[in-house]
């Protein structure tokens, strides 16, 4: 996977990338990201990326000269062009997915008011956005959205079981984990994790995804992969009808 990402904070964005399994991709040659700088492609005597709207009113706009120069400068054969926005379409699991199957990713960032229009009619493939809030500026965005399709690049994720055992993956939200201590402030790990009894320990993950998928996210499980078996441990929960579960209630068992 190859990344560009256009910003007028490349600092941000590099800081970034040299952390985890981000930087532990790129050092493995499985993600090759640059980092343009947008003022690069800004050629008058200020270097401006940006200037007043048309229509008057406050803040600025992005200018579109050096975002198509950046464009037309960086994006080879193949790559798709993302313009991160409030007003793109939801990002999700989905969509990360695919984004991963492609060569390549141009993203760029905006910043103030936005972008010139005219960016996104031409030189834009796809407007994303990360969710109906607006922040001040799309390089957040554009690193949350890298960092979600990193995560199916074959070979990023250093145990490749657990990328199909996430939220989502199987249309279920994760199963709850536990580590040591096995007892902490009186707080016992589910015995059947420490019974060696694979089997068993499957079932209970299964079950408990179930239940938290059930508890947290009930809209999901229309469109969840789901068995006779599942159904009917969902029919079990939904009697329980308990909330997610708190150390003072017990605990899982
Ligand atoms: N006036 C614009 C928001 C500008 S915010 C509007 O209301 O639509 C400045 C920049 O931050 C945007 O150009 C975009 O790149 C980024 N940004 C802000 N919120 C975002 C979000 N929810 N998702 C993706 N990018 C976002």
């Amino acid at each position: 996977m190859r990344a560009v990402v256009v910003t007028i904070f490349p600092g941000l964005v590099r800081g970034f990338l040299e952390y985890g399994l981000i930087k532990r991709a790129r050092e493995a040659g499985k993600l090759e990201v640059s980092v343009v700088d947008l003022r690069d492609h800004a050629h008058d005597r200020h270097r401006s990326v940006d200037d007043a709207p048309f229509g008057g009113g406050g803040g600025m706009v992005m200018r579109p000269d050096p975002l198509f120069e950046a464009v037309e400068t960086h994006k080879r054969e193949g790559d798709r062009v993302l313009l991160l926005s409030p007003q793109g379409t939801p990002f999700g699991h989905e969509t990360a997915k695919r984004l991963a199957n492609l060569p390549g990713l141009v993203m760029l960032c905006g910043r103030y008011e936005g972008v010139d229009e005219r960016v996104r009619m031409a030189v834009v493939d796809e407007e994303i956005s990360i969710g109906d809030y607006v922040l001040m500026g799309g390089e957040l965005p554009a690193l949350v959205v890298l960092e979600a399709v990193m995560r199916f690049v074959p070979g990023v994720l250093g145990n490749e079981e657990s990328s199909g055992q996430d939220s989502f993956a199987r249309g279920l939200l994760d199963f709850p984990h536990f580590t040591r201590p096995q007892v902490f402030r009186g707080m016992r790990a589910p015995e059947i994790l420490v019974s060696g009894d694979h089997a068993a320990v499957e079932k209970w993950r299964r079950r408990e995804a179930l239940r938290q998928t059930l508890l947290k996210r009930p809209e999901i499980l229309a469109t969840a992969e789901l068995d006779r078996e599942d159904a009917g441990i969902l029919d079990e929960l939904r009697k329980e009808k308990s909330s997610p579960v708190r150390a003072d209630q017990g605990g899982l068992t």
